[in-house]
């Protein structure tokens, strides 16, 4: 994985690996500036709700994990919960306005309505080393890929998640397993298939940040660290492939979005020059989300039992946004809930929206701000994984000579 890049379709895609390649640093450079203007870079979040599944042993304690807020004066007007809870229904509102049956049940998202919690500039945050590690970090993956067990909905989820804290101890050696492929002939086993490499491709993808933005606590100098890459995502090819799989279906997410995401209003929050930049670069990502966003969603939740496959997704991948309060890491917890948000965002485009319900004229409300700008900041966060992908191909290269 490190030598070459992956080639041919991306599975679950009509999207083959080379097409992603070729508009990747395009995609990237238009991302880059985008998640730097005001609409997209301020967020309102609560990183400080209890973790319903288990107490948490102590937060990380390294000056790394800790988060700096912002004062809610350098938030555009616009954008402060007082003005948005204005102009945005609540969720529970908003969703029960819509034509057709779209509850807050249809939401992937535990979402929060966001009007509670600290504000963040995200560029101020990078994803990146921070030290938190361990049985914490582990029992929060462990969690989250134990909520691969479908067909297990009538357990009670307390109880099915109460604290393995005995397990907590640091022995999760073993990899997570990925369903069984040879018997994917039901559709059970495709979505349950589409969910591992949802969950383990954001794995992937954070991995690779922190590979890529790594401390060396000895000297104290940043650096990319090629090792932690290899051991964590090059030796295993196929997670690698599954931040190309994340990264189609995101792109897919804002190519159906289209008219909605054109007509949205980003404006008003900075500079006449700041939101022509906004409207440029998003209208840019649009294009190359319709080149590379070919997620074919049509071929899962078909059949007999689709409607109770569904429901049973959204509750498990709804379960993992609130996983994410377990982080005991406040830099890892703001972007795990940013990335978990983004993904559950495109999950919804694609699994439960309709064509009527994307029509901004009769949706303009179908999602809050927070949605949209945790959407793009994490399609910028797997267009990032790809980019530091390349870097790593090269000091590998450049290794491979000089031996
Ligand atoms: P882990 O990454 O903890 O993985 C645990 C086990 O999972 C591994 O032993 C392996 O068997 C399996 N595994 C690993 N990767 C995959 C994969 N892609 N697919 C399937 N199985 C896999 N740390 C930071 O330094 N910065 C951050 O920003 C950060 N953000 C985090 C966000 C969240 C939500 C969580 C839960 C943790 C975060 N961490 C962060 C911690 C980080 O992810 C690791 O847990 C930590 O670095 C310890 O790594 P590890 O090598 O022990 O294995």
């Amino acid at each position: 994985a490190c030598q070459a890049p992956p080639t041919g379709p991306i599975e679950t895609t009509k999207c083959d690996y080379e097409t992603v390649e070729s508009v990747n640093k395009d995609l990237h450079a238009n991302l880059k500036a985008l998640v730097r203007t005001p609409f997209f870079r301020y967020i309102q979040v609560d990183l400080y709700r209890e973790c319903p599944f288990w107490n948490v042993p102590g937060s990380c304690r390294d000056i790394q994990c800790a988060i700096t807020t912002i004062d809610e004066s350098e938030v555009p007007e616009r954008w402060r919960a007082a003005a948005l809870s204005k102009i945005e229904p609540s969720s529970v509102d908003r969703l029960h306005k819509l034509p057709g049956c779209y509850y807050r049940d249809s939401d992937f998202c535990f979402l929060d309505d966001n009007t509670e919690g600290e504000y963040y500039d995200l560029t101020l945050v990078p994803e990146r080393f921070t030290g938190y590690a361990g049985p914490s970090a582990h029992s929060v993956w462990k969690a989250i890929y134990e909520e691969n067990c479908f067909g297990l909905t009538e357990l009670n989820l307390m109880s099915a998640k109460s604290p393995s804290l005995s397990s907590l101890s640091d022995t999760m050696a073993e990899p997570f397993h990925e369903p069984d492929a040879e018997t994917g002939n039901s559709e059970q086993c495709l979505e349950k298939r589409v969910y591992y490499k949802v969950v383990s491709g954001l794995h992937a993808s954070i991995s690779t940040h922190i590979c890529a933005e790594w401390l060396n606590q000895t000297t104290g100098e940043w650096s990319p660290n090629l090792q932690c890459f290899i051991q964590r995502v090059a030796s295993h090819p196929e997670r690698l492939r599954y931040i190309y799989f994340n990264l189609v279906l995101l792109l897919r997410a804002v190519a159906r979005l289209d008219p909605y995401l054109s007509s949205y209003d980003y404006c008003s929050t900075g500079t006449h020059e700041e939101d022509q930049e906004t409207l440029k670069r998003l209208e840019n990502i649009i294009y190359i989300a319709g080149v590379a966003g070919k997620f074919d969603e049509t071929v899962l939740f078909r059949g007999e039992n689709a409607n109770i496959l569904k429901d049973e997704f959204k509750m498990h991948f709804r379960n993992v946004t609130r996983i994410m309060d377990c982080t005991g890491c406040d830099k890892c917890r703001l972007w795990g809930k940013v990335q978990t948000t983004g993904i559950a965002t495109a999950l919804k485009i694609l699994f439960e929206l309709d064509e009527a319900a994307l029509d901004p004229r009769r949706n303009p409300n179908l999602l809050q701000r927070y949605e949209v700008v945790a959407l793009f900041n994490t399609l910028n966060r797997f267009s990032e994984s790809l980019e530091a992908v390349e870097d790593f191909r090269r000091m590998w290269a450049a290794m491979d000579e000089s031996e």
